[in-house]
């Protein structure tokens, strides 16, 4: 089920254009989501198999912290670092002029808001539940400025819908990290909100939600 997960992605996104940007989300949506009609059989309830990128020039801002990457604060590509283990997300770096700037994100897929808050090690976070290839997911959104949220638990989200803006770098709305969107799919309903796991093995549950950038 992984492996088909995945390739599913891979399937949905090589009908996307290589560069993107805001005027072409629209259009890329639309091909996302009607790909996925090839690929996918049939979709659960109000969850829906469309896919859209969380962030303007997504492609362009996978540079340092890949899915499943295995970090220590010595060997981090991220300096000062404080984490160790194994990434259970990507992260999605901005550019120098978006430090004071601010950066929106939006959903992925299209599903009900499942928890809205601050948490520990990302400040801002939003999960949303959503349906791929008839298996429930949950995406996980951090770093998020939590007071630009407005949505709340059980509201229903589309792909592509606007979340809120990436918190600002090196403060409480990130929990002090620089500023930037880490992005985790998860199998199944439940809450798992960890960045980083300890073991390969416990990585194991989530899923790469972009392979074409590692
Ligand atoms: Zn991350």
């Amino acid at each position: 089920m992984k492996i088909t997960i995945t390739l599913g992605f891979a399937v949905l996104l090589t009908g996307c254009a290589p560069s993107f940007d805001d005027t072409a989300r629209q259009a890329i949506r639309t091909v996302a989501s009607s790909s996925a009609q090839t690929v996918l059989s049939s979709s659960v309830s109000s969850e829906s198999s469309d896919f859209a990128y969380p962030i303007a020039r997504a492609q362009e801002r996978v540079t340092k912290k890949h899915f499943g990457i295995y970090v220590t604060p010595s060997s981090s590509p991220v300096s000062p670092e404080r984490f160790t283990g194994y990434h259970t997300g990507e992260d999605f770096e901005t550019f120098p002029d978006e430090q004071a700037t601010d950066v929106p994100i939006s959903a992925i897929c299209t599903g009900a808001v499942r928890s809205v808050g601050w948490v520990k090690g990302y400040g801002g976070v939003l999960i949303q539940q959503c349906a791929y290839v008839n298996q429930t997911v949950t995406v996980l959104y951090g770093h998020l400025n939590i007071d630009s949220v407005s949505l709340r638990k059980d509201v229903d989200l589309k792909a592509g819908e606007y979340i809120g803006m990436l918190g600002k770098g090196y403060s409480t709305q990130t929990n002090g990290e620089r500023k930037h969107l880490h992005l985790a799919v998860h199998e199944g309903a439940a809450l798992d909100f960890r960045g980083y796991v300890p073991t390969a093995k416990e990585l194991d549950p989530w899923i790469n939600p972009f392979p074409f950038n590692n």
